[in-house]
């Protein structure tokens, strides 16, 4: 099939490849000419585990372009995605310009051929319920009365991007004709080869869908940090009930580990774009109210551990901070918690040694020489007065603690991820805190 995807970020690039990646001829298209340039280059301009290889791959057997001009991608295309950016406006709402923008331009290119038979434009950024109706009516207006507009969420985790999307646990496709739903289950049979699930539904249960998967798993992360700060004030380790409650079939281990809160570019701007929904049509989400206030609570929730042990006198103070990524594996370090454990600590007047093994770059355009940057994770703990653990990179799980107490001015850790056990790191000299380990 001949498919133009618009938008070439996280999930735009990753739907490119693997659409190319199983056979179809994809235009990749983005306005951001430097991003474009680069990749034409043959570089990313993510870091994203395995695409590299996929993209070179594509481009070198002709299957994958990458272009910054509509009226050369849209119209030869039967299949056009919109994969572009949905950030929250100020009042919560998710901004739908660019969509919109996006729309306009291939209404704009198909000026030529109005009719467009067969054409469909498939929503895949995550975008509240009624876009879908709101870009059928736009198109109409433009003249283009022929395209169906489908919606198509993505469920793909940044730093498994690649496996996500060929691995679906299921494909969601909201249309309003059958037809339309054909041709999409086509295009994903390669990725379904297990008979994982193509749902079928309408574009409005498509679109509410995506949010509810996003606030249930927001809500899981809420819920036992809650659980982990009620633990710490009455001597119970969270570690030891999570696992008691994990070995239920109802509950599961996953997504249940207590952290310093979660970031990324989805699940903060997601639950403000439901809570905006609510608020809309008069319906009072009280769970997920209270899932986003948890979260901004626990976000600070380190910064108030380090004043605490430092007696609110942390001027002239060094502290170092393993992990700046919203998760591993990815460098996008958008609404990461470590960001703001560093806005708060800058405040106090401690100097920061900051490590990632991904995304400094992204930090330094940030936040430029108000922080020292560091290459190795050692490197960044020398002469330090404490570290901050707050990205749970693979490396950081067995590090040398002999090398780290020689390193440090002060064998002081606050783990965000509770990577280490709390008893071993009494007994190698470490002054530790997790999170909800036992009384604080
Ligand atoms: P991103 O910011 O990485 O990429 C968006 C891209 O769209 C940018 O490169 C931007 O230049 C481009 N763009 C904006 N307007 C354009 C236009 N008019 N024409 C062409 N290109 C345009 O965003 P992302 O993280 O890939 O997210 C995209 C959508 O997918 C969002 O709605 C997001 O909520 C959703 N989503 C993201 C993830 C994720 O893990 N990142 C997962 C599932 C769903």
């Amino acid at each position: 099939m001949r498919i133009t995807v618009i938008g070439t970020g996280y999930v735009g690039l990753v739907t490119g490849t693997c659409f190319a990646d199983s056979g179809n001829d994809v235009i990749c298209l983005d306005i951001d000419a430097a991003k474009i340039e680069m990749l034409e280059a043959g570089r990313l301009p993510i870091y994203e585990p395995g695409l590299l290889e996929l993209v070179q791959r594509n481009r070198r057997e002709g299957r994958l372009r990458f272009t910054t001009n509509y009226s050369e991608a849209v119209p030869p295309a039967q299949l056009i995605f919109i994969a572009v950016g949905t950030p929250q406006s100020s009042n919560g709402e998710a901004d739908l310009k660019y969509v919109f923008q996006a729309t306009e331009k291939v209404a704009a290119s198909l000026k030529g051929a109005p009719s467009a038979p067969n054409k469909v434009l498939v929503i895949k950024s995550t975008v509240p319920v009624g876009t879908n109706r709101a870009v059928a009516d736009q198109l109409a207006g433009l003249g283009c009365k022929t395209i169906d507009v489908a919606s198509n969420p993505e469920f793909l985790k940044e730093g498994a991007a690649v496996d996500d999307f060929q691995k679906p646990d299921r494909v969601v496709v909201g249309v309003r004709r059958p037809e339309v739903a054909e041709v999409l289950r086509e295009l994903y049979g390669p990725f379904l080869r297990n008979e994982n699930p193509f749902l079928v539904m309408s574009p409005e249960s498509a679109e509410m869908t995506k949010y509810a998967a996003n606030a249930m798993l927001a809500t899981k992360i809420s819920f036992i940090n809650e659980m982990a700060n009620l633990c710490e004030k009455l001597g119970a380790d969270i570690n030891e009930v999570r696992r008691g409650i994990g070995h239920d079939e109802r509950i599961g281990f996953k997504f249940l580990f207590p952290g310093p809160g979660y970031g990324g570019s989805c699940f903060p701007k997601d639950l403000r774009s439901i809570l905006a929904m609510g608020k809309k049509f008069a319906a009072d989400l009280h769970v997920v109210r209270a899932v986003d206030q948890v979260n901004e609570n626990q976000k600070r929730l380190l910064a108030a551990k380090i004043r605490k042990h430092f007696q609110d006198d942390l001027a002239g103070k060094t502290i170092a901070i393993w992990g700046l990524a919203f998760k591993p594996r990815t460098d996008d370090i958008r609404e990461a918690p470590a960001l703001t454990l560093i806005d708060a600590l800058l405040q106090t007047g401690v100097k920061l040694r900051v490590h990632d093994p991904e995304a400094l770059q992204r930090v330094r355009e940030q936040y430029g020489d108000k922080l020292t940057y560091c290459d190795r994770p050692y490197g960044a703990i020398e002469g330090v007065d404490a570290l901050a653990i707050v990205t749970e990179w693979q490396e950081f799980r067995h590090p040398d603690f002999e090398v780290m107490r020689r390193l440090m001015k002060a064998p002081v850790i606050f783990d965000g991820r509770n990577l280490y056990e709390p008893k071993q790191m009494e007994t190698l000299g470490f002054t530790y805190y997790g999170i909800g380990r036992g009384r604080a």
